[in-house]
């Protein structure tokens, strides 16, 4: 498998700021963040499958202009694949006629622009010889981590999270582990509000990578826009025996 970093940024702002997405292979998206808004059409226009972590805008922004840029046009059905929390907000909160039309009905139920697959935490979905998993997290939202499989080896993207045991546990039975991306949203001085806001800073960072018993190469998403610098310092001085380095936009995982 082949995975290509869209947007990996916390915000926007910065010139290299572009929030999460992955693009999978040339057919498949990992949550659908301002990088998507990159893609050219003829790009767009194959992918068929976007896996979500959770509802926060940051992660969903360029899906409802995806789904409506290629729908009409090539005819083409895009499967979102997430919790069944995660798709009641998407439903009640986006695709609710208000904020955008519901493209689970256009042009019509039995065949439409937009499906909506619910997959419960620690559920597989397979594609083809692709693999992928959804795993616990812990955020302020109900939401998912990504585990994907190419059949010989795996990466996990954690999309949003605190500290969380679960999440460590699952991280923990992938002997296979090649590549972690590990979100890092706040710098140290803001610890309080890492937990108020349910992500990491540097500190439980390091408290999470401590109780891995798998050593993929850990990559550092989510920063802040303007605290990019100061949170990489922070991570770079944590001493952790896996040394997580910066994940950049353009940056490919083959796997
Ligand atoms: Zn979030
Ligand atoms: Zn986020």
């Amino acid at each position: 498998m082949k995975l290509k970093v869209l947007g990996c940024s916390g915000g926007i702002g910065c010139e290299d700021s572009r929030t999460s997405s992955f693009f999978v292979d040339d057919d498949v998206l990992v949550d659908c963040g301002t990088g998507v808004g990159d893609l050219g059409f003829e790009e767009l226009r194959r992918i068929s499958h976007v896996f979500v972590s959770h509802s926060h805008i940051d992660h969903i922004a360029a899906i409802p202009l995806l789904v409506d840029s290629i729908g009409e046009v090539c005819r083409h059905t895009v499967t979102i694949y997430a919790t069944p929390e995660t798709l009641h907000i998407l439903r009640a909160h986006v695709f609710n006629w208000l904020v955008w039309p519901d493209f689970t009905a256009i042009p019509d139920r039995r065949f439409s622009y937009l499906r909506l697959q619910s997959i419960q935490i620690g559920e597989s979905l397979q594609l083809g010889t692709r693999t992928f998993t959804a795993l616990p997290v812990l955020h302020t939202v109900p939401g998912a981590a990504w585990l994907l499989d190419s059949g010989e080896t795996q990466l996990i993207y954690s999309g949003d999270t605190t500290y969380s045991p679960d999440l460590i546990a699952a991280i923990n039975t992938c002997q296979s582990l090649r590549y972690l991306i590990m979100e890092t949203a706040f710098p140290e001085e803001m610890h309080a509000m890492a937990i108020a806001a349910r992500h990491l800073c540097p500190g439980i960072l390091k408290t999470m990578l401590n109780e891995l018993t798998v050593s993929p190469e850990v990559f550092i998403s989510h920063l802040k826009p303007g605290m990019s610098d100061r949170i990489m310092e922070q991570v770079d001085a944590l001493n952790t025996h896996l040394r997580p380095t910066r994940l950049m936009r353009g940056q490919v995982f083959e796997f």
